[in-house]
Formats: C-alpha cells, structure tokens, sequence
C-alpha cells in the first residue's frame, strides 16, 4: 500500500475505462461527486437513489460530459430486500453483462438524540438503510462481482464508527457494523483476490448530511466533496489492486483536481 501522500493522487485519464461501478446515493452529496468522477474517469455508473429527479440530474450532467453510459436506478434502500436487489442484478447483467464495483455511500443520520430516547422505530429504519441495504445489495451482486478481474467493493464509515459518542445513536452503531461487515467480506474474498473490500472516511464534508448534524457550522469552513475524489478513485480503480480488508481517512489522497 502506498504511503499516506501530501501530493494529490494523480489518476489516468481512462482509470475506470471498461468498467461497471454501482454508486448508491448517487443523487446527492458526496456520493454525486463520485458517480460524477467515476464518470469522468470512464466507468459507466449505475445512479442508484431515492429521489429521481436528482438521478436524472446527475445523468444529465454524465451525458453531456462523458461519452460513458450512465442509468438511473430509482430506490428507496428503506424497503431494500432480497427480491428488490435480485432485479437490480438481473437488471444490470441485461444492461452491461458485468460489475466491476460498488461505492456504498447512501447514509441515514437518524435523530441526534440518547439511546433513552431514541425511536425504536427510527433505529430499525437507520439500521436498514445503512447496514442491512449495504448487506443486501452486496450479496445479490457478488456473482456479477466474482466474475470481473478486479472488482472493488467500498464501505463508508465515519469517526462515530470508530468511537461512539453521545447523542449520535443508530448511525454510529452502523458504522460499527459496517466496518464487521467490510473485514467479513474482505476475508472471504481475500484469497481467491479478485475482489477487493474496503471502508473510507470522508472526514466533516460539506453536505446536507453534515448541515443537518451540524446546523450551526459554517459549511463554508468544510471542504467540498470534489476534494475527497482522489480517495475515491483511488479505492474503485486498478492502482488499489491487492489492497484490501484496509480503512482510509480522507486525506490519504487529496483531490487529483
Ligand atoms: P447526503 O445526505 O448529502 O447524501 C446522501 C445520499 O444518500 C443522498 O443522495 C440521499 O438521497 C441518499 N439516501 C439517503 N437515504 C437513502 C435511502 N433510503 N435510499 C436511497 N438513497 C438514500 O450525505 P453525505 O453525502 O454527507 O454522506 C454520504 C456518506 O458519507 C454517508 O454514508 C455518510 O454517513 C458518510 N459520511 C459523511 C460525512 C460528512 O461530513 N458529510 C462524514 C463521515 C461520513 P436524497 O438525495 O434523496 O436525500
């Protein structure tokens, strides 16, 4: 693995040329960064996401930049199961016949509130769309995945993942989970190698998700999805090959840009 870089991560133009990659919460944030990077690098993006009209944004702006071949997969992961996301394979087998990789980006916050308090009801939603979605997803997908050369899977966990703290409830646990989930996965695939499974952190980012458990910082003060992308690319493309069971930090990589 290479050293944690101050330069910025600086990946061919055609990175992801020829490859497949599943985005969820492609519409917003920072997964729309990725979906848009990824594109720009070569991949033709799967655009999954609850609200449609922010998908079909994201492939509006694909379209008239990339000559790749975005879809736009509406779905809300609340009611992710089995059956929904063995559709979404068959889909994605009929559309491109192949998968090289999966960004699990979509994230509920949940209520900022203790465990005394917390809604059960809220946690069994943040629960499902963080973790068992995440689970779901993987497992329908994994023939498509065992089949390419060099399939990347990443996780997205956060430092309440990794230490709980107060008031952040279900979405800290699932970022706990999560990361079982990434190591599980990681040494299972580990030895046959063409699959690889890791977690990244995109540390305080200026989004929604961070202005709703944040309200009263500067979002201004944060920096921009585009500039984690040298991360991201790094992870779903080629030069992470052998790298896995591993988590990053935003920073590892700046931004190529
Ligand atoms: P945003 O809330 O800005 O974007 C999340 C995206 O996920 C949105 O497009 C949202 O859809 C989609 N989404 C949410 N729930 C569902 C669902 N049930 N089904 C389908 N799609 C859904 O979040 P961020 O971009 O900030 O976060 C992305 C990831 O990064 C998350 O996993 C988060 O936990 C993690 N993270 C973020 C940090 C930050 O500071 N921003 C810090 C650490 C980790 P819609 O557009 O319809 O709302």
């Amino acid at each position: 693995m290479p050293e944690k870089a101050d330069r910025a991560y600086s990946p061919r133009a055609d990175l992801l040329a020829g490859r497949v990659v599943l985005v969820t919460g492609a519409g917003d944030g920072i997964g729309r960064a990725a979906a848009l990077a990824y594109a720009e690098h070569g991949a033709d993006v799967v655009l999954l996401g609850r609200t449609e009209h922010k998908l079909e944004a994201v492939f509006d702006l694909i379209e008239a930049s990339t000559e790749t071949r975005p879809v736009v997969v509406p779905a809300d992961l609340l009611h992710a199961s089995e059956d929904a996301a063995t559709i979404l394979y068959h889909a994605i087998r009929r559309e491109y016949g192949r998968l090289d990789g999966v960004l699990h980006n979509a994230g509920l916050l949940g209520p900022r509130t203790s465990i005394a308090e917390y809604a059960v009801s809220d946690w069994l939603e943040v629960m499902h769309v963080n973790v068992n979605a995440a689970f779901i997803v993987t497992r329908a997908m994994m023939p498509l995945l065992e089949e390419s050369d060099d399939a990347s899977v990443v996780f997205t966990f956060s430092g309440v993942g990794r230490r709980g703290r107060a008031h952040w409830g279900a979405y800290a646990v699932s970022k706990f989970a999560l990361e079982g989930l990434m190591e599980v996965l990681a040494d299972e695939t580990a030895r046959a190698g063409r699959i690889r499974v890791n977690s990244l952190n995109p540390g305080a980012t200026r989004t929604a998700m961070r202005a709703a458990a944040y309200p009263h910082e500067d979002p201004e003060t944060l920096p921009p999805p585009e500039d984690h992308m040298g991360l991201y690319l790094y992870l779903m493309g080629p030069d992470s090959k052998g790298v896995t069971g591993q988590r990053f930090d935003a920073g590892f990589w700046s931004s190529p840009h």
